[in-house]
């Protein structure tokens, strides 16, 4: 029997792995702008966690959930309620008033997997605890873009607001008894939702349903004056940092856990997965969840969508992997020296490859290309013999003569010294993109 790996479930092979890593390095160091710091979270969590704050009646909890059902765990959905049970957990809020945390990893859910649609996906995930300003949301929000277009990634940035337990009970009244006059025309989901959580009605995406909800009473106008000011000022502030969007009173995010601002990205360009990243505030969840009376707004990316949207870009535009330097052998002193410079170089921080089995001259400088080496150094016993090497620029196959005097150590910061000369882009030995 074959064993393969399970459905839904992915492996991310190195060609891969090097845009993951792209898109991650770019991520921290965004978020790290706006001073959001890295916090890591197990993977299984209490199930009761996930019920308390996600919500019994939504997609997530009924139906999407890995639980070990004699345990009582779960594999995390999602990272907000991860994150809401460590900050109470350790009295985060004691330490710094406004908390600005980050966390990357795999989530796990039980879906139909097809493309932008796995088990275990992975989400970036950021957080802004203790906050109540609009101009918080607006913050985020214009870090989560910033991120998608350092990465060039077009999307668009709905918004809505959900209001507050004040405005949304009554609303929801209104909903449900409008609901009840059209259900003959809803499908059966939805004619299940209009009793557990009406809310979701809004964003079925049936075309039946859509045209229903169309004639809806929207929850925007029956804000009360507190989440309606904070909603116009969420939208000076977007405008003030000139982040287009538009607004969408039909979402209402998977979650419970949200109140006022939500939001999405969304691009056209992955078929039926239509959002990037969204999120949105939770003004009750910490309290909800046994912690101090503080409220949050946060927003998840997922990596696999935006790796997918990487890939449909330009070639010459993503990110590759490289090495600076092959060291080509031809001779037996030769093989000696340079396995001792290789690792002289490599002590030294630049990445280098060799080949030990004594191929071919030729065969050596298809592996050097193959594995994207930006030089060959060329040392064969006679170039031994004249200190002499040829270092070979294997974009412009122009050939140098490369001094071989001195300790390998000194040969190494020679070489390390060409390599930082002809590199525009900064350290040779990082991710690279073209810009
Ligand atoms: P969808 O409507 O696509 O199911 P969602 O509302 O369930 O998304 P969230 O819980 O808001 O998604 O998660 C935030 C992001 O995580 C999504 O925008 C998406 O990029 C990613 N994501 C969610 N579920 C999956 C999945 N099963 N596979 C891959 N990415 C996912
Ligand atoms: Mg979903």
């Amino acid at each position: 029997m074959k064993i393969q790996a399970i459905n839904g479930f992915k492996d991310i092979l190195p060609e891969t792995a090097i845009r993951w890593r792209y898109i991650e390095e770019c991520a921290r160091d965004i978020f790290e702008r706006f001073g959001m710091r890295e916090i890591r979270l197990p993977i299984l969590e209490s199930t009761e966690l996930f019920v308390r704050s996600i919500g019994e009646a939504t997609d997530v909890v009924e139906k999407e959930m890995y639980t070990f059902a004699d345990k009582g765990l779960t594999m995390r959905p999602e990272a907000t309620a991860s994150i809401m049970r460590a900050f109470i957990e350790h009295g985060l809020h004691v330490q710094r008033p406004v908390q600005r945390l980050y966390t990357i990893g795999p989530m796990f859910r039980h879906e139909r997997p097809q493309k932008g649609r796995l088990r275990q996906f992975h989400q970036l995930d950021a957080e802004i605890i203790g906050a109540v300003e609009p101009q918080i949301d607006a913050e985020l929000i214009a870090m989560g873009q910033m991120l998608l277009d350092t990465l060039k990634i077009k999307t668009s940035l709905e918004i809505n607001s959900l209001g507050c337990p004040v405005c949304r009970p009554p609303y929801k009244q209104r909903l449900v008894s409008y609901l009840k006059q059209v259900s003959g025309q809803l499908c059966d989901d939805c004619r299940r939702r209009t009793h557990t959580n009406p809310l979701r009605v809004l964003d079925c995406k049936k075309s039946t349903c859509k045209a229903v909800v169309a004639a809806a009473p929207s929850l925007l106008e029956a804000l009360c004056p507190e989440c309606d000011q904070h909603f116009l000022a969420v939208r000076r502030s977007l405008e003030m940092l000139a982040i287009p969007y538009s607004i969408n009173r039909f979402m209402v995010r998977g979650l419970d856990y949200y109140s006022r601002t939500t939001f999405e990205f969304l691009t056209n360009d992955l078929g039926a997965q239509a959002a990037v990243g969204a999120g949105g505030r939770y003004d009750g969840l910490i309290e909800e969840l046994g912690g101090p009376k503080l409220s949050g707004i946060g927003f998840a990316m997922g990596l696999e969508r935006i790796a997918l949207l990487m890939e449909q870009q330009a070639e010459e535009q993503l990110p590759v992997e490289s090495m600076d330097v092959f060291v080509a052998t031809l001779g037996e002193k030769s093989l000696t020296a340079c396995t001792q410079l290789t690792h002289e170089l490599r002590r030294q921080g630049v990445k280098t490859a060799i080949d030990y089995s004594g191929r071919s001259l030729k065969a050596q400088l298809k592996q050097a290309s193959r594995v994207q080496a930006r030089y060959t150094l060329i040392i064969g016993d006679d170039e031994l013999e004249r200190q002499q090497g040829i270092l070979r620029n294997m974009s412009t196959q122009e050939q140098d003569l490369f001094d071989l005097s001195g300790s390998h150590s000194r040969q190494a910061e020679r070489l390390a010294a060409v390599l930082q000369e002809s590199c525009c882009q900064g350290s040779p030995s990082t991710i690279s993109r073209n810009p």
